[in-house]
């Protein structure tokens, strides 16, 4: 579904990415991992199209991912950032519905709502409808982005959904709640999902297939359940044996 062959991103004479090659099939939840400043998040906005990288080739579905117009690409794939912030006075419902208007551009019908609404229910968040999403704790805030881009999506299917670390404010039975819908599109309507955590125990039980970043280059990649392991995790992140935990 998507395929990446030797990507670079530099900025000034900083190499962030460096010949990152990878493919991620549809129906797989695939983990990015790696240390803090690694480039998770820059291979993400490069493979979401939020950043273009120096070198390399990106495909999509097989066609390169400069021919998918914006509007195509809402259609495709949905991005939750590390971060969002909304600083004016929406509702929690009115950011939900915020995930249709990528198709439109324009305001959102009632349909709009009432998908946002069933986004919500998945993500529990049905009964903060109507508070301020600045009034919000993280978590909460989290999975009402959550919504929003599962909104988004919404009766599509053969998509690809960009996580940057969606479960850093969940309580565990939200992170089991992530991952179940996760799965749940990727099996029944052939999503792919591509995901950044850090919690390496969830990413080893959890995703099909996971890349470890190291300085912007690849030090593993593969079945999450063999790649995830100590001696991996020990000298990616440079932590003694004893203190991994999996
Ligand atoms: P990660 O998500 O793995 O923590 P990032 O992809 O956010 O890492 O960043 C990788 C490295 O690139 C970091 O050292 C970061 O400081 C640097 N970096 C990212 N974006 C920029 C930028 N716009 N200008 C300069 N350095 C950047
Ligand atoms: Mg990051």
């Amino acid at each position: 579904m998507l395929k990446a062959e030797n990507l670079n991103f530099s900025i000034g004479e900083k190499t962030i990415l460096d010949r990152v090659s990878l493919e991620i099939k549809q129906g797989e939840i695939f983990a990015i991992l790696g240390p803090n400043g690694a480039g998770k998040s820059t291979l993400m906005k490069c493979l979401s199209g939020y950043e273009k990288p120096t070198r390399g080739n990106i495909t999509l579905m097989g066609q390169a991912f400069a021919s998918f117009s914006l509007t195509d690409l809402a259609a495709i794939r949905a991005v939750l950032t590390q971060s969002v912030s909304i600083n004016f006075p929406f509702t929690a419902l009115e950011v939900a519905a915020m995930g249709r208007g990528q198709f439109s551009g324009v305001g959102q019908d009632m349909r709009d709502y009432d998908i946002a609404r069933e986004a919500m229910q998945l993500t529990e968040v049905s009964h903060l409808e109507e508070r301020l999403i600045s009034t919000l704790s993280g978590g909460e805030q989290q999975r009402v982005h959550m919504a929003r881009i599962l909104a988004q999506l919404w009766d599509q299917t053969d998509c690809i959904l960009f996580l940057d670390e969606p479960t850093s404010a969940l309580d565990l039975k939200h992170q089991f709640m992530l991952f179940d819908i996760c799965r749940t599109l990727a099996s029944q309507k052939n999503f792919a999902v591509v995901v950044i955590l850090h919690d390496l125990q969830l990413a080893k039980r959890m995703t099909d297939q996971a890349l470890l970043l190291d300085a912007g280059k690849i030090f593993a990649v593969g079945a999450s359940a063999d790649v995830i392991n100590i001696d991996t995790v020990s000298t990616l992140y440079d932590i003694n044996r004893s203190q991994v935990m999996l």
